[in-house]
């Protein structure tokens, strides 16, 4: 059933110039995501996909361990008790929650919408002194929101899935404060194993979450142009720690709130890969997080089957011992489809194998990124670990470049219009001010100042010419 479908999902397949559709197919064709299940925003990860996923969620657990950030689980119901501590957050999130109901007694909660409510009552008994600071946990779940926007599948979704939370509290704010720089090393190096570019913007305090005294946040260009906010890093100070009443004594006995970071993304990482690399053939996947590294293709009739197959199979096993992850495709169907099959699904690197090479002890490689072909010797093939590593790098270079080459600078509020018509980003000094910010937002539906760079620079604002030291950037946002 699903394999005649992804059958006909191909057949449809339009190219990347109509990205929403093409998105939209390619998580079908490509073997990511059935989003036919009857729920909105709610869909089923397919097993390639999920491949990919897991293998990114294997990377942020490997560095998140690693700076001895302990992964924790807490449960999917929230207690409303939980909730309204926070008086600010439950407004917002009260209707765009799901709520549960149990038993006959008819007890209510919420499923979890974001980490805190859940976690921060627990801090709270955990914490007593500065001897159990700094807490540094993470989890790894799905959240749930009940969005009355359209949804889109890994974009905006009612369950939000394979979602991480970093949730840290510290006894200094200068202690907090490193542990936020510690987590945008993590997440520069989560963007470099996706070989994506990211673009890292500071938001202005009026712009982050109430009592939270700033925030790193990540966003990935679109082919439509469009940014998309994908992850950030806030530093809380001590508001939360307020809210829910985690204190501790520090070394000298005296009571004071703790300093806290709340850092998280997920799926939409996943989004940004297939989005950003893929073409018009489907998916290109990045060598560091693909299931499948290189595919190996016998090209064969009946009568060299065996010989053809047995090579297949011994150099599968050559490029296994190197460490690198490989498929081989003994299916009775023709080459061609075969190469369909696996461009769309992404795979960085296609081997093949015909009578041919086989005389002249060769093998033929294609890469996927750059579809380059290159004959090998049997005996150099310990150059495709190198090679894997070059699509990689080629890809995180074209991520950066088409980042780059969409960023124009302009200096009024004219020329950034044209820009963004053009579907692309506008660089514009910005003097600080919540008006000015306002009347950029009001240049058009979903067009946005989202942030402002790390650097601090001398110009005049954009928009009432101010003198300004910061500048910020200008996109139609998802
Ligand atoms: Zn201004």
């Amino acid at each position: 059933m699903v394999k005649k479908d992804i059958k006909q999902a191909n057949e449809l397949m339009v190219g990347k110039s109509r990205f929403s559709e093409w998105y939209s197919q390619i998580l079908l064709a490509a073997d990511i995501i059935d989003k036919r299940y009857s729920v909105k925003g709610g869909n089923v990860w397919l097993n390639y996909g999920y491949g990919v996923m897991l293998n990114i969620k294997k990377y942020w657990d490997e560095l998140f361990h690693a700076e001895g950030i302990k992964e924790m689980y807490f449960p999917l119901l929230v207690p409303i008790s939980y909730c309204e501590k926070n008086e600010k957050w439950w407004k917002g999130f009260k209707n765009q929650a799901f709520w549960v109901r149990g038993g006959a007694e008819k007890e209510e909660y919420i499923l979890r919408p974001t980490g805190e409510p859940a976690m921060y009552p627990m801090f709270k008994t955990w914490i007593r002194t500065f001897g159990d600071l700094p807490l540094k946990i993470y989890e790894t779940v799905s959240s749930f929101r009940y969005e009355t926007k359209q949804t889109r599948p890994l974009i905006r979704d009612r369950e939000i899935t394979v979602w991480h939370e970093i949730h840290t509290a510290h006894s200094t704010q200068e202690e907090a404060e490193k542990e936020a720089l510690n987590h945008k090393k993590m997440y520069d190096k989560i963007w470099e194993k996706c070989a994506l570019s990211p673009l890292v913007v500071r938001k202005p305090l009026f712009e982050c979450f109430p009592g939270a005294i700033g925030s790193f946040e990540y966003y990935n260009l679109m082919p439509n142009g469009k940014v998309m906010e994908n992850g950030s890093i806030n530093n809380l100070g001590q508001a939360y720690a307020k809210k829910f009443g985690i204190k501790f004594k520090n070394n000298t006995g005296k009571e004071d709130f703790a300093w806290m970071i709340c850092t998280g993304n997920g799926a939409r990482l996943l989004a940004a890969v297939i989005s950003v690399h893929g073409d018009d053939n489907g998916l290109i996947l990045p060598p560091e997080i693909a299931p499948i590294q290189v595919v190996i293709i016998p090209i064969f009739n009946k009568k060299n089957k065996n010989k053809i197959f047995k090579k297949v199979d011994s150099i599968k096993k050559e490029l296994e011992k190197l460490g690198i992850r490989v498929q081989t495709d003994l299916r009775d169907e023709s080459a061609g489809k075969k190469f369909y099959d696996w461009e769309i699904k992404g795979v960085p690197l296609r081997i093949e194998i015909g009578p041919r090479d086989m005389v002249k002890k060769s093998v033929m490689l294609v890469r996927r990124d750059n579809k380059v072909k290159k004959i090998m010797k049997e005996t150099q093939l310990k150059q495709i670990v190198k090679i894997l590593d070059n699509v990689q790098k080629n890809l995180l270079e074209n991520s950066n470049k088409e980042l780059r080459s969409s960023i124009t600078k302009v200096d009024n509020l004219k020329k950034l219009e044209t820009v963004l018509k053009k579907n692309k980003m506008g660089k514009v000094f910005w003097c600080g001010s919540e008006s000015c910010w306002d009347k950029i937002k009001a240049i058009e539906e979903g067009v946005e100042l989202f942030g402002t760079d790390l650097k601090s620079v001398k110009g005049k604002c954009v928009v009432c010419g101010k003198d300004s030291e910061e500048f910020g950037y200008v996109a139609n946002t998802y």
